[in-house]
């Protein structure tokens, strides 16, 4: 494994950016000729380290840090989420951007690969202070990011509002309203339709074009998700729409299994109005740990990096692992699952479907025409199952499990751009 060039990230082979060079390294034998450029995505291009101080409710003056890390700009400009939470890092923040540079590479987006983050609890945060933090960071982050630079997006604890005041914060300090500076923003202010969903659905299709291929009928399979915020909820309600029983769910606020398989509908409403799935009426609340050893045909992930660990990969009886979250499974854990001959569609291509929106989007905002739900989700389809197709067929010819596989489609794209560019100077 090579080691970064920022000396102060000490990477292990479980944590993001550990797991991130090892998925990099497996790739490399595919790449031919391109290879001698595979150093490049081992470093990210631009690290900004910001100090983020607000005064709190209390009067107290409170100081976070944050981050935005442009992985790499060779194909266009940096896209991907802001993330907040308690334990962000820049190491992780380094490997979220790297994985959004493979994926928007994967489904062929005009982008780049970015991230962000702020080290910090939201859920502690008064809605005053969440802006104040919001805003600050949005200003500390303005000298590298913007509609033709870099657009960030939601991800973990962010959502529209949050993109709402990003969205103000960068038109303010420039001096005319710039909606396409991030994306995931309110509809009124130029977010796309489709966009909320979009991550969960796009879990689903990639899912359900696996299944086909494995033999695997939708209809009674059994479905475990981890994580049950836009990703994991849309996508767990997709595929009980498709006929399947989702039978274990597990959040923040613990896991619930039903072997009967849950009301999806009903579940959400209740997580939704109660921050969590704790105290929902169907399902046996078992303690976290038990929730890898439930009965289950597809497996989703759809929480935090490094879940799905050696251990637990040994564990499993699913038959299909989707990746909705970024980097849940060790790479461990991934020859482990396939030994186990367990697929697993690895989170670069499996939860691609939220960039992809968030490109349409940024694409009806420079033209300022807006498509219908049913456009954008048919078209999100259309990406999804070619982008999927192209990377199955590259797994066929070399005989590689899909994630390598996606790396190999997406990298030789990046590279591809990196050597049409040159070095400057
Ligand atoms: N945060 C999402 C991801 O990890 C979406 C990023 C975006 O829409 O730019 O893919």
């Amino acid at each position: 494994m090579s080691p970064s060039f920022l000396s102060y990230v000490h990477p292990s082979p479980t944590s993001p950016w550990g797991t991130y060079l090892s998925q990099v390294d497996r790739v490399e034998p595919y790449l031919g000729k391109l290879a001698r450029w595979s150093e490049t995505l081992k470093r990210p291009k631009r690290a900004l380290i910001v100090d983020v101080p607000i005064e709190l409710d209390n009067g107290t003056i409170a100081h976070y840090e944050g981050y935005r890390v442009q992985h790499n700009l060779s194909r266009g400009p940096g896209k991907g989420g802001v993330r907040f939470h308690p334990d962000v890092t820049l190491e992780e923040v380094m490997a979220l951007s790297a994985w959004m540079t493979v994926k928007c590479a994967a489904v062929n987006l005009p982008y780049g690969g970015a991230k962000g983050g702020i080290r910090v609890d939201p859920k502690v945060l008064s809605r005053n202070e969440l802006e104040k933090v919001t805003r600050r960071y949005t200003s500390e982050i303005g000298l590298i990011i913007g509609p033709h630079s870099d657009i960030p997006a939601p991800d973990v604890n962010t959502n529209g509002q949050i993109m709402a005041w990003m969205m103000d914060t960068y038109s303010m300090n420039t001096g005319s309203t710039a909606t396409g500076v991030v994306t995931g923003k309110p509809i009124h202010l130029g977010g796309s339709l489709g966009r909320v969903k979009a991550t969960g659905r796009g879990v689903f299709v990639t899912g359900r074009e696996a299944a086909r291929r494995m033999g695997l009928s939708l209809d009674g399979a059994r479905v475990a998700v981890q994580g049950f915020g836009n990703v994991g909820s849309v996508a767990a309600e997709l595929f009980a729409e498709a006929g399947a029983k989702v039978v274990a769910v597990q959040d923040h606020t613990g896991t619930l299994v039903h072997e009967g398989g849950f009301d999806m509908p009903a579940l959400m409403a209740f997580s939704q109005a109660n921050g969590g799935i704790a105290g929902f009426k169907e399902g046996e609340k078992v303690d976290n740990e038990a929730f890898w050893d439930v009965k289950t045909e597809i497996l989703i992930p759809a929480a935090l990096e490094g879940q799905l660990t050696a251990e637990r990969a040994r564990r499993t009886t699913a038959k299909l692992v989707l990746e909705g979250a970024n980097g849940p499974t060790v790479p461990e854990a991934d020859d482990i699952l396939a030994s186990r001959g367990i697929l697993v569609v690895p989170d670069v291509i499996c939860n691609a479907g939220g960039v992809t929106v968030s490109y349409f989007e940024w694409v009806q905002d420079f033209s300022s025409f807006f498509w219908t739900e049913d456009e954008i989700n048919q078209r999100l389809d259309r990406i999804m199952v070619g982008a999927f197709d192209h990377i199955w067929a590259k797994g066929e010819e070399h005989k590689i499990a899909l994630r390598t596989a996606t790396y190999a489609v997406a990298c030789e794209r990046i590279l591809i751009a990196r050597e049409e560019r040159g070095l400057y100077p």
